[in-house]
């Protein structure tokens, strides 16, 4: 829920502002860029000039996504990303809350000069903006923000485009709203965005309706050739090497929901995806039930996010990941243990 002195807050520092940078974090998801794209609109509905920044390209499957052509990404067009920052007055962050989550264009954000201001539902913020509205218990960002747009400019303000984008980032935060981070108050939002022309259908088909063949195939190859079940340990591993996403010509996106096929065998507790990028081990986690897969992430891997779905990172070769992951079975083994047991 938003807190009315924060939105007080939020209008203050935007009152006299004329140019405002909204960012938000590496490999962005739908919660990341629809919610970019939906505060754009609003922001330019009231005569400010908007720029959207990512750190890389959004995944294909956000295509669809009114605006997204013109978001600025700073692995394409650092100097151009770096000047609008630094131009900015304000500077929004969404869905993210420490700088390391921007990855290569965090310098250039933590170099700005304008006032920052955060829309985020992830734990433990950092404190460098200047206004928040932070709430770790909602399920998106998308369900906050729109909180932020109704109260500042009317639940009216959230015309049926605007809708699509916010409804995009909580269908996908949800699990198509099957977490337990789901409250009556996501299905509150929903409904009075139908009540003002969302149409949900046509967000649902352009994420999950179809999907490239490569891409299934990819998915098909981690579940047969690169999937590991550790049943006494209630985990699963996927991995991919960067030969294998060559293999299937991987594109940004393509890997979205594979940790999910390791967290969908039966018995199975704690999954654990890792791949291979150009720099970088990237890894999500997911468990079920009361083990916090946040706390093994940021432990090991660097990284954080939410109790049942979090990230990390490793300049490991992913070999050494794998190892790492392995020794660490009896570890989750024993967390899982205690989680059940009430003990954590
Ligand atoms: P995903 O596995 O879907 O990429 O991310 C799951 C959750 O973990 C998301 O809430 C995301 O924001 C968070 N997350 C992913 N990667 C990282 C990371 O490297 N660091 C931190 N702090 N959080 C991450
Ligand atoms: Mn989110």
């Amino acid at each position: 829920m938003v807190d009315a002195a924060d939105l007080v807050a939020f209008r203050k520092h935007l009152e006299g502002a004329n140019t405002v940078a909204i960012t938000s974090h590496r490999s962005p998801d739908a919660d990341a860029v629809g919610t970019s794209l939906a505060l754009a609109r609003f922001l330019r509905s009231s005569g400010k000039d908007v720029t959207c920044l990512l750190p890389d390209a959004p995944d294909e499957a956000l295509d669809w996504m009114e605006g997204v052509e013109d978001i600025v990404l700073f692995d394409r067009d650092p100097g151009k990303a770096q000047d609008i920052l630094h131009r900015a007055d304000v500077l929004f962050a969404l869905d993210y809350n420490g700088m390391g989550r921007l990855g290569p264009m965090a310098d250039a954000a933590r170099s700005a000069t304008g006032t920052w201001l955060m829309v985020d539902h992830h734990m433990g913020p950092e404190d460098f903006p200047a206004a928040q509205v932070h709430d770790a218990r909602c399920s998106s960002t998308a369900e906050l923000l729109w909180g932020v747009i109704a109260g500042l400019g009317g639940k009216d303000a959230v015309e049926p485009v605007m809708a699509s984008l916010l409804y995009a980032g909580m269908m996908t935060d949800t699990g198509s709203f099957r977490f337990a981070s789901v409250s009556a108050e996501t299905h509150r939002v929903i409904a009075e965005m139908m009540d003002r022309g969302l149409q949900h259908t046509p967000v649902h088909e352009a994420i999950f309706g179809e999907q490239p063949m490569d891409r299934m195939k990819l998915h098909a190859f981690a579940v047969v050739e690169r999937m590991e079940v550790h049943p006494e340990f209630q985990t699963a591993f996927i991995h991919l090497t960067a030969e294998d996403m060559a293999r299937f010509n991987y594109r940004a996106g393509y890997t979205e929901g594979l940790v999910n096929k390791a967290l969908g065998v039966a018995g199975v507790k704690v999954a654990v995806f890792a791949k291979q990028s150009t720099d970088r081990v990237k890894m999500s986690f997911r468990s079920v039930g009361k083990y916090s897969v946040r706390d093994l992430a940021e432990q090991h891997f660097d990284g954080g996010g939410h109790n049942n779905a979090a990230g990390g990172a490793s300049n490991e070769s992913i070999g050494m990941v794998m190892a790492r992951l392995r020794g660490l079975l009896p570890e989750i083994a024993a967390g899982l243990k205690a989680a059940e047991e009430g003990m954590s």
